[in-house]
Formats: C-alpha cells, structure tokens, sequence
C-alpha cells in the first residue's frame, strides 16, 4: 500500500504545482486517497475517519510557505498528523519507581507476551543495566511457564519459579517479595492470556494490577491482526491503565496499519516493536519511521 499511496499522492501533487492555495476540492481528491490508503493498510474505519478529519481540518485553507506546492504541503500535513497520532519521539520504559519496578505484560495468548517478557529483560539488562526477575502468572498452561524459564536464561535474567496449582494472585506476590530482598531493579510479570476476550481473564489481571501496583503495564499486541486489534486493545484500555504498547510481529505485517489504530484506541504510547522471534528482536518504537513506512 505504501507505494500505491506515494504513487497516487505524487500524481495529486504533479497536478497542483504551481496553486497558490490549497483548495476544498484538491483536499478533497487527496484525502479520499489517503483515506484508501489507510484502509488498504487495516487500519479500523472510524480511526481513519478521525484522522482524515483531523488532516482535512489542518489543510484547508493552510497558506503554502517557502518553496512548498500546495501538493508537498500536504503530503507534510499528513505525515506529521501519523506522526503525531502514533506518538511523537521514542519513549522508554518508565523505571521511576522505588525498585523492585514492576512491568505487567496483558495481552491475548499468542500475541508474543512471553517472547516479549524475555527480550525486554534483555533490554533492561543490557541498555539500562538492571537487575532483572521475571515471572509467569499462567497457571492455566505449565508449558508457557516452561516457555519463560527458557526464554528469560537467553536473556541473561533471572527466573522466579511458578506452579499450575498456584493462584496468580500468590505467585506475584510472592515474586515480588523475592524481587524485594534480593535487591532486583524490575521484576517482569507475565500473565496469562486467552484465544479472545473473557471475563475472567480481565478479572484477573485487574486483581494482579491492584495487588502489585506496576509502574508499567503494556498491552502486548500482534500487528498482524490488522483493525481486528481495535477490540482486544478496547478491552485491555477499559480494564487497565495502560502506560504502553509492545506491537509483535511487525517483520510479517506489510500493512503497518495496527499501530495506527491501537495507538488512537488506547492513548497509550508505542514503546517497542517486535521485529523477530529471536530474543534480541525488540526495537524501541520509532513513529516517525514507521510513518515514512506507511506513506512510502
Ligand atoms: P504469548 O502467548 O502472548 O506469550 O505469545 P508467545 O510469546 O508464546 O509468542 C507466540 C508466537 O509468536 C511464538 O511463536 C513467538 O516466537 C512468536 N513471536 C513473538 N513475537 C514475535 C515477533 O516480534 N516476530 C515474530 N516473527 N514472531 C514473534
């Protein structure tokens, strides 16, 4: 899509040159290509109306300056309001907490929670020198407790034991007094997911969210899914206050238009990228670059 709407937008500016102004109609041939553009990239249908909305707004009537054509201007307008949308700069984890910090990862089964758990410890470890622990939740599948014990020893952290017949609630707290007397800078939690949304599942993660009062909690989301991330990410922001998001699997989407879309849903800033399934596939989230991804 990234092409096709370059494609389309530099026809639009050819056309323009030499306009003064921008005008209604050009606006309007334009947005309607961005529009397109936007769906052909995912991107859930009232976010894109909200965004074309917000470019119109800002284009009409915008004297052109400098040695801008009306076309190029545009085309800025646009790039800066996905800039903007998807959140400006580059943020880091939020470790401004008396440590041990907690990081709660939510997110549905599947969407890279445990993978992601392992390559932010590595992160902390390696970038921010820290002390790490993590810890799995997920009583519902020994397997996924397995998983984090393999994936946190690649990371270079440290793995606090869990057992199915334990009670998440327990296994927290209990990780979180170890994390405690042995001095770890953050301890990450890894929790139990589902196939779809289910009550109980929110139920229980607004428990741990209560009982371990994290500094951050970071919707794990897999990119791929498209607008269909819109609802989890509607139901994840209606039981939790987010602070962040960890967008999965961004090396097999071509369309880029989730971030788009979850961003707008949630208000909570894109902090990371998953880019591989290797441990160290975690980047630091760049708007700026993903816009130029999605414009071409
Ligand atoms: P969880 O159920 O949310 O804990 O998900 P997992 O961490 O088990 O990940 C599910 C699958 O997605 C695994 O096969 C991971 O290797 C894969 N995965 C996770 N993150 C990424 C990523 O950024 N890129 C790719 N290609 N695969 C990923």
């Amino acid at each position: 899509m990234a092409s096709a709407l370059s494609d389309k937008l530099s026809r639009l500016v050819k056309e323009m040159r030499g306009q003064a102004r921008i005008t209604e109609s050009n606006v309007q041939d334009m947005l309607r290509e961005v529009r397109m553009a936007l769906l052909e990239a995912d991107v859930a249908l009232p976010v894109v109306r909200d965004f074309v909305a917000r470019v119109k707004d800002k284009a009409l009537g915008q004297e052109v300056v400098g040695s801008l054509n009306p076309g190029q201007a545009l085309v800025g307008i646009v790039n800066r309001e996905l800039v903007a949308t998807m959140g400006e700069g580059v943020s880091d984890i939020n470790l401004a907490a008396q440590p041990p910090a907690v990081i709660l990862m939510a997110g549905l089964q599947g969407a890279g929670k445990t993978t992601t758990t392992a390559k932010l410890a590595k992160h902390l470890i390696e970038k921010r020198k820290k002390k790490v622990l993590t810890v799995s939740g997920d009583v519902y599948r020994p397997a996924a407790i397995e998983q984090l014990k393999t994936v946190t020893r690649q990371a270079g952290a440290e793995w606090f034991p869990s057992s199915p017949d334990q009670k998440p609630l327990d296994i927290a707290r209990a990780a979180l007094d170890h994390a405690r007397r042995q001095y770890f800078d953050v301890l990450l939690v890894d929790t139990a997911g589902r196939l779809a949304i289910d009550e109980a599942l929110m139920r229980e993660i607004k428990e741990l969210h209560a009982a371990l009062k994290p500094v951050e909690t970071l919707f794990v989301v897999d990119a791929m899914q498209g607008q269909d991330a819109v609802n989890t990410a509607k139901a994840f922001r209606e039981a939790l206050p987010l602070t962040g998001i960890v967008l999965t699997k961004m090396d097999g989407d071509s369309r880029g238009g989730a971030a788009l879309s979850v961003r707008q849903i949630t208000g909570a800033p894109i902090k990371f990228a998953g880019v591989s399934e290797k441990i160290d596939g975690l980047e630091v989230f760049d708007a700026e670059r993903h816009a130029g991804r999605i414009l071409g």
